[in-house]
Formats: C-alpha cells, sequence, structure tokens
C-alpha cells in the first residue's frame, strides 16, 4: 500500500500554506472573525509586524464551552451547514479552516465568553492542545498568537523586513476598517497607535483616518440603487492622484474585494480627468443579493465572481462620470506654479468625533494670493470657428515650438535639437503634413509613403526626451525653501517615511513630523522640477512603497513622464501647417519617435508599397 490519508495535522499545516502567507493573513482571518461575531469594537495588537504576536480582542458573541475546542477542527464552522447556504454567505468565513490553519503554524491562546457565565481558556501549540481553563465573563473573544510559523521554518523565511509585513498589515486593516466603518477599529504596533477609527458608521471619518484630512475633504460622495445593487461610497476629485491603484477599495457585500474588471469601470469613470499613468482614490461599497455573487473563488476570499458583472461595471464607471458632470471641478493641481504657501501655525488633522459629525478643524490659514497663475487650458482649448491658437510663432524658427511649450514651465530648452543626431534623423525622413483629423490626427507624407501621427503623443515624446535630459544634467544639491511645504500622509506611507528618513535626506529630502502623519519639508533637491514639486515627492514615497528603495533615476524618469504629459497639446485641437510641420521636425528627431513615454504608438506609417497592394496596383 502506497497511499495513506494525512493525519489532521500536516493537512492543516499544508492548508495554512494557502490561507496563513504573512502575518497580514493571520490579522485578516481572526478580524474577519471578530467581525463576523457581531462585534461593535476590535482591537489589534501587534509585535514586530505580528511575526512576534498578534492580539485581536473583540466584543462580539463569543463562543460556548463546548464549541471552543471544535473550533479549531479542519472545516469546523457555524456559519453554514448545508450546501444551500454556500450560496447565500452573509459572513465574511465559511470555509472553516482559518483557525485550524492558523493554530497549526504558531502557538495560540484563547479566551472566550459569552457574557453569562466564566468564560473559556484553552492554549494550543502547532495545532495541539496543551492547556484548558477557565476564563473572565467579559464578553467577547480574545485570541494571541505568538511565535508564528516557528515549526515552519521555510515560510519564516520568506517573511520580508518588518515594515514590509506591518505595511501588509495597515493596509489590510485600512481596507476592514472602510468597509465597516460602523465597528470601531484600534490598532497598535508596539504599544503605538496606529490608527483609531470612531465606529460611527461615517465611512467619511474612517477615510480621513486612513488617508488625512487632506484627502477626505477632496471626496465626493456616491450613490445610487438599482432593482440589483445599491451603491455607495467616496470618489477623491481628480486633483489628487497617485501613481498606484492600490488607493482604489472595492467593498462588495462587507467583503473587501480585487477586481480588474470593476477597477478599470472605475478609472473609466474618470475618463479624461486623470492624467495618463495616475489612480484615483476611491472607496466603493457594493451591495447586492449574495445569490448573485460566488465569494468561494480564492481560499483568501479576495476575489469574488458574480452575475450582471456588466451591468454593474457600466453602472459604476457612468455613476462616476455623471457626478463629475455635476460637480463643478476646479482643478487647483493647474495652479501650483509655485509651492503654495503652506499654514504656518496649528494644523490639527483631527475630527471632532465628540460631536458624531464631521468637524475638520480648519485652523490651516492659505494664503490664497495665486502667484502668476496661468491657466494652461486656455493655451489648448478647442476653437469651434477652426483657426488656431496654439503656439503663435511669427518666424519659422523650428526650435520655437518646443521653446513656447517649454516657457510655460519656466525652464529654458537646451542646444537646438532635442537630439542631435542625424542617424534617428534618418529613421523617419522629413514628413510633410497634408492635413489634420478630427483635431488629434496629423496626416503626412513624404516618398516612403503615407503616415498618421498622434499629435498628443508626439509632443508628449519630444517634451518627455527635453524634460528627461534636462533632468539628467542636474545636480543633487538642494533648494532651501523660505516657506516650508506641509504634506500629509497616510499610516502606511508614514511608517516607510520614518523607515527610509536617512536615505530620504541622502536625495535630498528632509521630512521633519510635526505630529500624526504630517510632515514639513524645508528644502528639496534642485533637480526638481518647478510646480511639481509635491507630486516628484508623492511620487518618492509611493515609489520606496513599492521598490522598498529609493531610485533617482527612476524619479527622475517619472518626473519626466509626468512632466511631457501634464502640459501636453491634447487631442481635439486644431493645427495649422507650419504648426505641424515644426511638431513633426521635433518629432523626428527624438530618440525614439515611435512610441511615447507610456508605451503607446505615435506614429502609424503606410509605405508607398502598402498602399498600392492595397489598391491593387501592385500584386
Ligand atoms: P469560519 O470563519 O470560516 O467559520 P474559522 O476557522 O475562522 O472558520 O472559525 C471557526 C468558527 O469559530 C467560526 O465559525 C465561529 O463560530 C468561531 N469563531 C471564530 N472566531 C470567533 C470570534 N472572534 N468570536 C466568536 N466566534 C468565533
Ligand atoms: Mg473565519
Amino acid at each position: 500500500m502506497k497511499i495513506f490519508q494525512m493525519p489532521d495535522s500536516l493537512a492543516n499545516k499544508i492548508a495554512a500554506g494557502e490561507v496563513v502567507e504573512r502575518p497580514a493573513s493571520v490579522v485578516k482571518e481572526l478580524v474577519e472573525n471578530s467581525i463576523d461575531a457581531g462585534s461593535t469594537w476590535i482591537k489589534i495588537d501587534v509585535m514586530e509586524a505580528g511575526l512576534e504576536e498578534i492580539k485581536i480582542t473583540d466584543d462580539g458573541e463569543g463562543m460556548a464551552e463546548e464549541d471552543v475546542e471544535r473550533a479549531f477542527l479542519r472545516h469546523a464552522t457555524s456559519k453554514i451547514r448545508s450546501e444551500s447556504d454556500l450560496f447565500h454567505v452573509n459572513t465574511l468565513g465559511f470555509r472553516g479552516e482559518a483557525l485550524a490553519s492558523i493554530a497549526s503554524v504558531s502557538r495560540l491562546t484563547i479566551k472566550t465568553s459569552q457574557g453569562e457565565a466564566a468564560g473559556t481558556f484553552l492554549s494550543l501549540e502547532g495545532g495541539i492542545v496543551k492547556e484548558r481553563g477557565k476564563a473572565d465573563a467579559r464578553k467577547g473573544t480574545e485570541i494571541t498568537i505568538s511565535d508564528l510559523f516557528y515549526n515552519t521554518p521555510a515560510r519564516l523565511k520568506y517573511m520580508k523586513t518588518i515594515h514590509t509585513e506591518l505595511g501588509h498589515i495597515t493596509d489590510l486593516l485600512n481596507r476592514l476598517a472602510l468597509s465597516h466603518p460602523e465597528i470601531r477599529f484600534e490598532a497598535t504596533h508596539k504599544g503605538k497607535t496606529l490608527f483609531k477609527t470612531p465606529g460611527t458608521g461615517d465611512m467619511l471619518q474612517v477615510i480621513a483616518q486612513i488617508y488625512g484630512m487632506g484627502v477626505a475633504r477632496k471626496m465626493l460622495p456616491i450613490e445610487q440603487e438599482t432593482l440589483d445593487f445599491k451603491i455607495s461610497g467616496y470618489i477623491a476629485k481628480p486633483e489628487i492622484t497617485r501613481a498606484s491603484r492600490s488607493y482604489i477599495s472595492i467593498i462588495l457585500n462587507g467583503r473587501y474585494i480585487k477586481s480588474i474588471p470593476l477597477t478599470q469601470a472605475i478609472i473609466r469613470g474618470y475618463h479624461t480627468l486623470l492624467p495618463i499613468g495616475r489612480s484615483p482614490i476611491v472607496v466603493i461599497q457594493i451591495e447586492m443579493d449574495p445569490i448573485l455573487v460566488d465569494v468561494n473563488v480564492h481560499p483568501t476570499k479576495l476575489e469574488a465572481r458574480f452575475s450582471k458583472d456588466k451591468e454593474l461595471f457600466i453602472l459604476v464607471e457612468q455613476l462616476i462620470q455623471n457626478t463629475f458632470r455635476q460637480t463643478r471641478l476646479i482643478p487647483e493641481i493647474e495652479q501650483k506654479q509655485k509651492p503654495v504657501e503652506r499654514p504656518k501655525t496649528s494644523f490639527q488633522p483631527t475630527l471632532d468625533f465628540d460631536r458624531g459629525a464631521f468637524v475638520a478643524k480648519e485652523t490651516m490659514s492659505f494664503s490664497t494670493k495665486q502667484q502668476n497663475v496661468k491657466n494652461y487650458d486656455s493655451d489648448t482649448k478647442v476653437d469651434n470657428s477652426g483657426s488656431r491658437e496654439i503656439v503663435q510663432t511669427e518666424d519659422n524658427n523650428n526650435d520655437e515650438i518646443a521653446v513656447d511649450l517649454f516657457e510655460q514651465l519656466d525652464v529654458q530648452p537646451i542646444s537646438t535639437g532635442i537630439v542631435d543626431s542625424l542617424a534617428t534623423e534618418q529613421r523617419v525622413p522629413t514628413m510633410y503634413p497634408i492635413g489634420q483629423l478630427h483635431g488629434t490626427y496629423i496626416l503626412a507624407q513624404n516618398e516612403n509613403g503615407f503616415y498618421m501621427i498622434d499629435q498628443h503623443a508626439a509632443q508628449e515624446r519630444i517634451k518627455y526626451e527635453f524634460f528627461k535630459k534636462k533632468l539628467g544634467q542636474t545636480s543633487n544639491e538642494v533648494q532651501e525653501l523660505l516657506i516650508p511645504m506641509t504634506f500629509e500622509f497616510s499610516r502606511q506611507e508614514s511608517i516607510f517615511i520614518e523607515h527610509y528618513k536617512d536615505e530620504l535626506v541622502q536625495v535630498g529630502l528632509l521630512f521633519e513630523n510635526f505630529g500624526n502623519q504630517s510632515y514639513i519639508i524645508r528644502s528639496y533637491p534642485n533637480w526638481f522640477p518647478k510646480g511639481f514639486e509635491e507630486e516628484i515627492i508623492r511620487e518618492m514615497i509611493e515609489q520606496i512603497m513599492q521598490d522598498e528603495r529609493i531610485n533617482v533615476e527612476s524619479i527622475r524618469e517619472e518626473a519626466a513622464i509626468l512632466m511631457s504629459c501634464k502640459r501636453s497639446i491634447k487631442a481635439n485641437h486644431y493645427l495649422n501647417n507650419d504648426d505641424m510641420f515644426r511638431l513633426l521636425e521635433d518629432l523626428r528627431k527624438t530618440t525614439d519617435p515611435f512610441t511615447c513615454p507610456h508605451g503607446r504608438p505615435i506614429i502609424v506609417h503606410f509605405t508607398t508599397y502598402e498602399l498600392e497592394k492595397m489598391f491593387k496596383r501592385v500584386m
């Protein structure tokens, strides 16, 4: 005989491999259990990012003595009983695996009581019960996990640094807190508060706790109800964006889920309002009949399948679109020529929870004089009369187009051409414009055939190479600021800032903390492009969180893309022949005239031969 059924302890350990990937997964499972137990208050205390200890305390329904030990058996659950229950799951858990799995890879103690009589105490080691006893009668449950993965050294080896693991925990707790604004969450790491939510049921208060008051103030509420769906939540005005999509939270029937198509629908809702490559901050709550949802797609239940999904995607997209149509968006970002003067004194990013209302302590005193504000949009407006108003130039100097575009940005173009390499110019011989299609594409010809050029992408490429060169030439000197800039970061971001403080100083950024997640910056590197300082700084922090190192080169690259994209002529802009010719000439001189910095094509080329073939002039 070769086949044996595994002992439970081994099966549990294997299951743990799926469910318990890292400390954050333990926190997720335990907090979800607390939520399922109807808790109104959940406290999470971790030591060494959960590798040393994770303690979750709740005030939920607790367990009866007879149930406690059973809860640690594989496939033991109080949440479903029959197959049909699987189609009506309205709890976060239902697989009955978490406690068994977690217990199998740690030392665990539990105290639980239903509040009527004395509670129950149980301690386990690697899933084996070591001690049984009584506990106090406080209604609720307290579970302590220590020495996670002590008996699975291979898994332990894969743990990243403390701050990465802690980052995962905070990220997860953020989502859980956003999913349940009615629950009071308290989280600490090594005794220091990570965050607290008031548990009033107001999602905006949770958003303020997690992303800061600055963000909360720029969120717009959304709400819509159809026969099948109830959608609510908050979407950030497009003026605040982030580089990664991790600031989009989707909550389906109280469960935080990941859904690429739904995320895409949200981004489509923003449509052209977002700069290319940027993501919005969104918390969206969707409620639908559980019968339409299949949450049993993945052991961690992070993914879900649901019927009528296409309908939902369109609904979400349109809801966001309509919200912006109804709101007059004043794009403050465009007016940030100079770093805006920041509050001088007391800045209290706190909320007045006592009054139960969302009251921002408005002690900020921004100076509102807008120094030399230029409205770039007006330079590129569609002119219905058909006349052109972009880049007026008297003479036909080829560099003029660049100069005109760049003077808005307060930088001077270097030398004459963009790249003085003959070789590249030969790749694309001079193209002569024939006309423009839909105010968006330039049609051109030369001896090699016919070309269609995306004018916006072309200009992005030209400017991108200009800025890249410009940024590459600058040194690491710093610029002292007369008026310091202030920033508010999320909890997670500030964890990384604290950790990388020294490295940030080395690249010219000194973050001075002034309470919670607020920071002052008194100087920044000279190479920071004017008007983009805040974005570049935020970009840096996001990059650190992603890559866990500071890569100045890639930040410079990012900065160049950002700048080239922001101020390029948009589609639907009419150009005259000279404008078109100069744009095409500048494009030819770039090192890569074929794709824009985001990788999209700029030129579509039909060779003369291809054209002749199309019309069957040749075979
Ligand atoms: P599941 O959540 O899928 O049912 P778990 O292994 O996570 O499986 O938990 C097993 C059972 O233990 C749950 O069904 C629930 O009855 C009980 N339980 C777990 N945590 C708590 C808690 N914090 N409060 C009350 N009961 C709990
Ligand atoms: Mg569970």
